[in-house]
């Protein structure tokens, strides 16, 4: 989106391919599938127009320092969002906001020539001596010189499709865990004790790290007054993410709870991490018989089960009380173990017994990374393919997807302009 707002400003009429669906109907299909109906991968909390981020806390924080990122907010607040968002410490839109700034993004791109064309996958790159020559969509071939290619986290098939492209891909590090939630009261409590429930503070957030042995367990992606939203695009899996309305005002609060994975956990092959990653997605829709597998936190450690208390399970495709240890490999298992009584020391109530845990959160970044120049941005063999955001390993979070799409943009821009 960034991306394509830059160029068509520049008057290079820019042509987005989205294998998805236009946000508005996007919305509608992920509505239905969350409330029980069927999953249309292309209108999904994954694929469609707005990417990954639109199902969100929309959370705008960064810790990468790149002057573009004041550009991105700037432009968030002149799409819609809440202008606050340009000077707030921890700003962020909600779910509900950052629909709209999507479609506004989309109609200035369309009023300055350029064409979005939904629904419409990038199945082959046509790649010789050296250069990307066109683009394939469904057998019709697309003649460019300048492709960015920023897929997200996600896309599966286009990675196996590249697979086969004289292009260098890596394996990245990345995580995997649980979502999970407490009381909003308790965690509101633990961080601003008598303060709590001022309207001038709203819903509380936390950050937490430790390093447990040669692992990191931390959490991300805080959700204060959110919920826990099923995140597949792949049919007989569960994914779980966060989100939250701008209001911020739901029961609960909710966080990624994740343990480091290295690159040689999978032999450098991130093709074994894709692997890895989708055999748990796997395991636990059949451990959860479709529903999302999930436990006390008092449960996960002691290992009796025990039901569900004062926290309810927010992910609304229900949950099932699975064992989850069953989901991971043992030294995972006792990494986020250990996290939670680290972070106990940081948060009174955070290994609250009846806290919940949900699972698997195993989109937390991408696994992979498409090698390109550092100075031209170009891919590793293939001259004029731009590999960019999360999906080709340079960015995580929605700031910095975005200012990565603009330090692509520019490159092109310039190689326009020889
Ligand atoms: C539920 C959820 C909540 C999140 N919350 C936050 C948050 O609060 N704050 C934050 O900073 N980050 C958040 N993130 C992460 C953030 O959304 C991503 O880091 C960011 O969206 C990455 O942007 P991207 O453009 O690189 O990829 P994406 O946003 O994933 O976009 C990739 C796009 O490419 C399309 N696509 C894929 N393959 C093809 C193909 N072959 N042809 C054509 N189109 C294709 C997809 O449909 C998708 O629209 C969240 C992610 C999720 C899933």
């Amino acid at each position: 989106m960034f991306a394509g707002l830059y160029l068509a400003r520049a008057g290079a009429r820019p042509l987005i391919l989205e294998r998805g669906a236009a946000v508005e109907e996007r919305a509608a299909a992920v509505e239905r599938y969350w409330q029980g109906g069927p999953l249309d991968e292309n209108a999904s909390v994954q694929f469609g127009e707005g990417g990954a981020g639109t199902f969100s806390d929309g959370k705008l924080t960064t810790r990468i320092g790149d002057p573009r990122c004041g550009f991105v907010l700037r432009e968030f607040a002149a799409h819609g969002a809440p202008e606050d968002v340009m000077i707030r410490a921890k700003p962020h839109v909600g779910t509900d906001r950052l629909r709209e700034v999507v479609k506004k993004i989309r109609q200035e791109i369309l009023s300055l020539g350029g064409e979005v064309r939904f629904l419409t996958k990038a199945e082959d790159f046509e790649i010789a001596e050296g250069n990307i020559h066109a683009v394939i969509v469904s057998g019709e071939r697309i003649p460019a010189r300048q492709v960015i290619l920023a897929a997200g986290h996600s896309a599966r098939e286009t990675f196996a499709m590249l697979k086969s492209k004289p292009l260098l891909m890596e394996a990245k590090p990345f995580s995997a865990g649980f979502r999970i939630e407490h009381l909003r009261a308790d965690i509101d409590r633990a961080q601003y004790g008598e303060f709590a429930g001022h309207p001038a503070l709203g819903a509380a957030d936390y950050q937490l790290s430790a390093q447990i042995g040669g692992r990191c367990a931390y959490t991300f992606c805080m959700c204060p007054g959110g919920f826990v939203v099923p995140a597949e695009n792949e049919e007989e899996t569960i994914v779980t993410n966060g989100m939250s309305m701008h209001a911020r005002n739901g029961m609960n609060s909710n966080a990624a709870l994740v343990c480091s994975l290295s690159a040689e956990d999978f032999g450098g092959d991130p093709f074994r991490a894709m692997a890895f990653q989708e055999k748990t997605e796997r395991l636990a829709f059949a451990l959860g018989k479709g529903k999302a597998p999930a436990e006390t936190v008092g449960a996960f450690l002691s290992g009796e089960k025990s039901g569900f208390g004062r926290v309810m399970p927010t992910y609304s495709r229900g949950v099932a009380e699975t064992d989850l240890t069953a989901l991971y490999p043992e030294e995972m298992t006792s990494v986020l173990r250990a996290g939670i009584h680290a972070f106990h020391n940081r948060i009174r109530c955070f290994d609250d017994p009846e806290a919940v845990l949900t699972g698997p959160e195993t989109r937390t970044s991408s696994p992979v990374r498409i090698v390109r120049d550092g100075e031209s941005l170009e891919a590793v063999g293939a001259a004029g393919l731009y590999p960019c955001g999360e999906g080709a390993g340079y960015a995580g979070g929605i700031m910095s997807a975005a200012a990565d799409g603009l330090r692509c943009a520019e490159k092109v821009l310039e190689a326009l302009m020889k």
